[in-house]
């Protein structure tokens, strides 16, 4: 379940000897890249010192710039400021066969992690995983849509993704049941963000392999089952 290749990170990355804080995907295309250096602008006043990175993506070709400050950092981390364009998924992510709005909440949870807004990052990962499960649960069982719509996170796991619950450790489930206090009460908060965003990961896998065999199972059905 856990597969850190996939995940979007800040990473270190040194140019002219001076070490800038990217992220290890493309903003365009979304694939894990080691970008190049097209250019760097540095802006500087009494206060600020900003320096920009024009990269370009060694797999689809085009530019983005990466901003960082370096200026009363404390963690290198916080040098990044953001990238443009903002970061986003491309046509061949498994995100593609999710919902608008499940699509949009994901997207504003992973640029406000990129922008250190870690609070908002997580809360909107617990939604985007609770509209997740429920499109997906939708599409598994539409007859019970209306109950799907009105339950919560952990009811809908529990009475429409039994069969996936097993695979899940305790500790994301407990995050899952109390999402609030859990959050408030963990000082290894990046563990529990950590743990939705790989269950995240996890469902947008099922979806994939559910839609590649929908139409096989579908097919199967209307046929005459075969001689044994
Ligand atoms: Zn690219």
């Amino acid at each position: 379940m856990q597969n850190n290749e996939n995940k979007l990170m800040k990473i270190q990355y040194e140019y002219d000897n001076q070490e800038y804080i990217i992220i290890n995907k493309c903003p365009h295309c979304n694939l894990d890249i080691h970008p190049t250096v097209e250019n760097r602008y540095n802006f500087e006043n009494n206060t600020y010192k900003i320096s920009t990175l024009s990269l370009s993506c060694p797999s689809c070709k085009r530019d983005y710039f990466i901003i960082n400050h370096f200026d009363n950092v404390g963690a290198p981390n916080e040098r990044f400021i953001m990238s443009i364009p903002k970061y986003s998924f491309n046509e061949n992510a498994l995100v593609k066969n999710t919902s608008q709005k499940f699509q949009q909440l994901y997207m504003q949870s992973i640029n406000s992690e990129l922008l250190g807004h870690l609070d908002l990052a997580f809360f909107g990962y617990v939604k985007s995983l609770e509209i997740l499960i429920k499109e997906i649960a939708i599409f598994q069982h539409p007859e019970s849509e209306d109950v799907i719509l009105f339950s919560n996170l952990n009811t809908c796991l529990e009475q429409f993704h039994s069969t996936n619950m097993h695979l899940f450790s305790k500790k994301l489930l407990e995050i899952l049941k109390n999402d609030y206090l859990y959050y408030y009460k963990t000082p290894d908060f990046h563990t529990s963000s950590e743990l939705v965003k790989d269950c995240i990961n996890y469902f947008l896998l099922y979806l994939e392999m559910l839609l590649k065999t929908y139409s096989l199972n579908n097919q199967a059905k209307t046929e005459k089952p075969l001689k044994s």
